[in-house]
């Protein structure tokens, strides 16, 4: 648990406010951000009160993908034709549990959204990366970032790249996202609080939020919210009782839970403490990128029975769970020589190398003939650019025949993975808070990692979307406040 008892508190009890403002938003990394521009931008006074002492949050760590598309500058610039039908598409066909109405207005709006993003001074040149990567190594905007051209997917929507990286070479571009975002709130008057963890929301007598409590090097501050607060606190993934009670993978010695140590779910325990409901808490984004070198994906993941169970031109974390699902997580990539490279990230051990499959069968002790089969009949429908099994592209297709036979230990127990949570509090489309009857709690707002919205799950994910929705339903929230009827006269 987070280290400060979270409450939910009365109004009537509060003797000393230390201050007043139209919107008060909890943390500044995207959401927050984005939250805090969007309500001062409409006029309102809005302060951060932000734990760190500086401004970004796990943003600052991540790589600067966004997952827009529908027809945005940089696609069309590079030629791409999309839709926000298609990409609407997509979205339902690719999430485990898709909310329609959301994807809906995310897709519709994502174009003006990249626009929106672009004005507040994040920029993205017109670069296309093409390769397979799980980031661009250039500072190139745009990359296909997640399954749209693998199976099933590509027969659902029309495949378009749609991972939108913010100028800046390789990773590390979500602290110039960051740098800029803070540069336009202070532009506009945004007030911090810094050093200031707040563990307590204000009701009033009819049940709405008008406030928060934060504590300050052990003072204690009381701040009246003349129309809403937004929860921007982040995700769970270093709150480790919370991770083993949801999500216990995250916990496993193989995993390397990423985030910052503010990553410790008061976000979530805010807005549950308030009548709030947290949903998906079980899903994590999980991965182990074998790619690059792309070669690889040319290669076939088999489990301990020797079989295939997944298209390997899969986005890394939908082959990553797939993986993890296998009987007792075993899982290998079979490679021959003219298809092996060194993986990039050095996630997965090379095993070893044979002559034969034969004997790379039996080295691994896969049952007799099991692997022999699989690669038989995967290079005889290679050699036609068929996969009728798995369905792999026909561009990673090429027979494995060319000795020696390498194994990759891709076992969920033996190799690298890494990750971060998922699940967060229910929220409308307009991120309002929502209680355990679907209502939406007045003058309560959530967006970010604390939130659930569009990405659930490693099978469904696609790199771009947690700061994609954070910056947009951060807005949204704003938005949505700013509606609300004044508590202040
Ligand atoms: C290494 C890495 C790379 C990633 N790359 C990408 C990517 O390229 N694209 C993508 O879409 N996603 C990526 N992700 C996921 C993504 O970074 C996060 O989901 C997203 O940044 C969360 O944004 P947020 O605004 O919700 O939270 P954060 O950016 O974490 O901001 C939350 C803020 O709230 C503050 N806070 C927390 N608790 C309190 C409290 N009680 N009181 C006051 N303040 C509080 C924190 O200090 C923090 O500043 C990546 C994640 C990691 C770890």
């Amino acid at each position: 648990m987070s280290n400060t008892a979270i409450d939910l508190l009365n109004a009537a009890d509060i003797t000393d406010w230390h201050s007043e403002h139209d919107l008060l938003v909890v943390g500044f990394g995207a959401a927050g951000a984005c939250a805090a521009i969007e309500s001062s931008q409409a006029g309102n006074s809005v302060l951060v009160v932000e734990r760190g002492s500086g401004i970004g949050g796990t943003t600052s760590l991540a790589t600067g993908h966004f997952y827009l598309g529908g027809g945005t500058r940089v696609q069309l610039a590079n030629g791409i034709e999309d839709s926000a039908d298609e990409m609407f598409n997509y979205l339902m066909a690719n999430t485990p549990n898709p909310d329609a109405e959301k994807i809906r207005c995310y897709a519709d709006d994502s174009v003006s959204h990249f626009n929106w993003l672009v004005e507040q001074g994040v920029p993205f040149n017109d670069g296309f990366y093409r390769k397979k990567h799980y980031e661009q190594p250039t500072d190139e905007c745009l990359i296909w970032s997640g399954n749209e051209k693998a199976w099933p997917y590509s027969q659902q929507a029309k495949p378009a790249p749609r991972g939108h990286k913010v100028e800046h070479p390789g990773s590390g571009g979500g602290a110039i996202v960051m740098q800029n975002l803070g540069e336009t709130a202070k532009r506009l008057k945004v007030k911090f609080q810094f050093d200031a963890q707040v563990n307590g929301l204000i009701k009033n007598k009819a049940g709405r939020i008008v406030g928060l409590r934060y504590k300050s090097f052990g003072d204690t501050y009381y701040l009246r919210a003349n129309k809403a607060v937004v929860i921007a606190a982040g995700g769970f993934s270093m709150n480790q009782a919370m991770v083993e009670e949801h999500c216990p993978q995250l916990n496993a010695e193989s995993v390397w839970p990423q985030g910052t140590p503010y990553d410790d779910g008061s976000g979530i325990q805010l807005g549950l403490a308030a009548g709030g409901q947290a949903i998906h808490m079980s899903q994590v984004f999980l991965t182990s990128p074998f790619y690059p070198p792309e070669s690889l994906v040319k290669g076939i993941l088999v489990n301990q029975y020797g079989q295939r169970f997944i298209n390997e031109d899969s986005y890394h974390s939908r082959s990553a769970a797939a993986c993890i699902e296998q009987p007792n997580g075993i899982a290998y990539l079979i490679c021959d020589n003219a298809t092996f490279g060194r993986p990039e990230l050095k996630l997965q051990e090379l095993i070893d190398a044979w002559d034969t499959v034969e004997e790379m069968e039996q080295a691994l002790a896969l049952p007799t003939g099991t692997l022999q089969d699989t690669i038989n009949d995967y290079n005889q429908y290679a050699e036609l650019g068929k996969d009728p099994t798995q369905h792999k592209h026909a561009d990673w297709l090429q027979p494995l025949n060319q000795p020696p036979f390498a194994a990759l230990e891709c076992s969920f127990q033996k190799s690298n993975y890494t990750g971060f949570t998922l699940g967060g509090l229910q929220v409308s489309k307009d991120a309002e808070v929502l209680d355990h009857h679907l209502q939406a709690i007045t003058g309560l707002y959530a967006a970010g990692a604390c939130a659930s919205n569009i990405a659930q799950d490693g099978t469904g994910y696609s790199s771009g979307t947690c700061i994609g929705e954070a910056t947009y339903f951060g807005r949204r929230a704003a938005k949505h406040a700013h509606q609300l009827t004044p508590t202040l006269p």
